[in-house]
């Protein structure tokens, strides 16, 4: 068996305060296609860092080719339990004033000049976050203007706050923006439901929406994963929209789905059909939303390691009770699933499979180990 060097996501030390108000590790796992005896194999990989007098090292890295042993999170072992698995996560509104962290971000910077045009374009950039609310409210941020024209500071001024005044350590932004990123339960991306919080992510990124880049309300906490899988992209219509965890939930009403292919092997393919209450631009935006942070391929990943270790109990139960006992135990793991979120993975997963009388009469045995 031949197998690729086993990398991970290299980066920089973000300085002893973030460790010491954040974490002091870091953890990530992705996907990747490798070569295990002359074929391409998808692979899950995790790896755990830990920082050490300003350096991240590599502590653990785990491996799980499917049919391999089930996933695992590298934090089981020190009591950390990952919360569950759910598409989207819904964030409460920050209530760190859009003004005073303008003004206190503005005031940070020894240019003279800088600074009093800054704190003379104050004034317009508040009306402009005051039609952010509104456009919140109507989930129309479509609909925000690019740009504030004939303002005392440029856009490249504005859009330079953030990591001169924000994003940077000590700096006078910097506490909004570790309240923010602190504001994820559990430290899981609001976005995906699985990653870890690793930056802030603009909902309307500041490269086009300059005078938006600080306002904490467009601030998202976001794992690195969509934040990069995002990038520049902004809407140009209501449906284009993804989520915005501050102003969206979509907890409640079930849109998230799955099939199951039984045919040499099992497979599950995710897919999103929005209940019939919904209008049409809201099922434009799950649609989106799913496609842009290209959430079937990460929950494709997660069912199949699911699937690798249900094998051998399926088969004992099939041997006990027929396809009716493989049906009625995916059954209540799927009804277990589903009270603790309607739109994970897992939930999809279960229930899908419970229904399939291919897999439980006996299709279960194609499962890759
Ligand atoms: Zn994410």
């Amino acid at each position: 068996m031949r197998m690729g060097p086993a990398t991970v996501g290299r980066g920089s030390c973000r300085g002893p305060a973030y460790h010491r108000d954040v974490r002091r590790e870091r953890w990530r796992t992705h996907t990747r296609d490798i070569w295990i005896g002359g074929h391409s194999q998808r692979i899950s990989q995790t790896s755990v860092r830990s920082c050490h007098g300003g350096k991240w090292k590599l502590r653990q890295s785990h491996r799980n080719v499917r049919g391999a042993a089930r996933f695992r999170s590298p934090r089981d072992s020190t009591g950390f339990k990952p919360p569950p698995l759910v598409a989207m996560i819904s964030l409460p509104v920050p209530t760190t004033s859009a003004r005073s962290t303008f003004l206190r971000c503005a005031a940070n910077t020894t240019n003279g000049d800088l600074g009093h045009r800054l704190e003379q374009s104050a004034k317009h950039v508040m009306l402009a976050a005051k039609t952010y609310l509104k456009a919140s409210n109507s989930k129309t941020w479509n609909s925000l203007p690019h740009s504030i024209q004939t303002l005392p500071a440029t856009d490249d001024e504005l859009r330079a706050l953030y990591p001169r005044t924000m994003s940077a350590l000590g700096r006078a932004g910097r506490p909004v923006y570790d309240a923010i990123f602190n504001s994820a339960p559990n430290g899981v991306c609001p976005l995906c439901g699985q990653g870890k919080v690793f930056t802030l992510d603009h909902y309307l990124p500041r490269s086009v929406y300059a005078h938006f880049a600080i306002l904490p309300i467009n601030l998202v906490p976001s794992c690195r994963d969509c934040n990069f899988a995002k990038r520049e992209r902004h809407p140009s219509n209501p449906g284009d929209q993804t989520f915005h965890p501050y102003f969206d939930n979509v907890q409640g009403d079930r849109w998230l789905f799955c099939d199951v292919i039984v045919t040499g092997g099992v497979s599950l393919r995710y897919y999103v059909d929005p209940p019939n209450g919904w209008t049409k631009v809201q099922a434009q935006r799950v649609a989106r939303h799913f496609e842009v942070f290209r959430l079937a391929e990460s929950f494709t990943t997660y069912a199949a390691n699911e699937l690798s270790s249900l094998k051998a109990r399926l088969r004992i139960l099939f041997g006990r009770g027929g396809e009716k006992m493989v049906a009625d135990d995916l059954g209540l793991e799927a009804t277990s699933s589903r009270q603790a979120n309607l739109n994970s993975w897992k939930t999809a997963a279960y229930e899908a499979l419970s229904q399939s009388k291919v897999f439980c009469g006996g299709g279960f045995e194609q499962i890759a180990m």
